[in-house]
């Protein structure tokens, strides 16, 4: 509890980014502070009750910076999914809505063999439009969800909802 507080009072709020209106979650302060980055790294894998896992799959762009940490942690691979022209081999893409407009996320067609068990992570769980594409990409290459992990969600959007189908939803702060 003392940590989760340390953490919490750590994320910067960013007024009007990247648009009006939009009050951010900086979590740049807390990647800083090596105390605190290693007990949320810690903290995002022991929600999940997870401690064997094939691959971790972490969102463009600071879904890498967690997942990787995760992978590594828990002896797994680490697979990016990309904003769409991103990745270099050959991939599957998925669009999805937002708010205004639509997005394209990528992975690589060898980046999960079927029946592989997948670990989902990213920094921020807003809308679930994101999470929701990548475990659609997960789905499609045969990968087992066995949940996903967020370090911040914003319950008050509700994306929960759109990402608890294939397996657990956990996150370390809510707001
Ligand atoms: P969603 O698709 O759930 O609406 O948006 C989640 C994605 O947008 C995540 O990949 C996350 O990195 C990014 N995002 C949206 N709002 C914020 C925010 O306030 N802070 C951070 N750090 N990322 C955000």
């Amino acid at each position: 509890p003392d940590t989760l507080d340390s953490i919490r009072r750590t994320i910067r709020d960013v007024p009007d980014f990247p648009k009006p209106g939009i009050l951010f979650k900086d979590i740049t302060p807390v990647l800083a502070n090596p105390a605190l980055l290693a007990q949320t790294i810690d903290g995002m894998i022991e929600a999940t009750g997870i401690t064997k896992v094939d691959k971790v799959v972490g969102i463009d762009a600071r879904g890498f910076i967690f997942g990787a940490l995760i992978a590594a942690r828990l002896g797994a691979g680490f697979i990016p999914v990309r904003k769409k022209g991103k990745l270099p081999w050959q991939t599957r893409g998925v669009d999805y809505a937002l708010e205004y407009g639509t997005n394209s996320v990528e992975m690589h067609l060898d980046a999960i063999t079927p029946g592989e068990t997948v670990l989902l992570a990213d920094d921020l769980l807003a809308t679930g439009g994101t999470a929701a594409a990548a475990l659609h990409l997960i789905g499609q290459a045969g990968g087992r969800v066995l949940g996903s992990t967020f370090f911040i969600e914003l319950a008050f959007l509700g994306g929960r909802e759109k990402v608890s189908g294939p397996g657990p939803v956990h996150s370390l702060i809510t707001y």
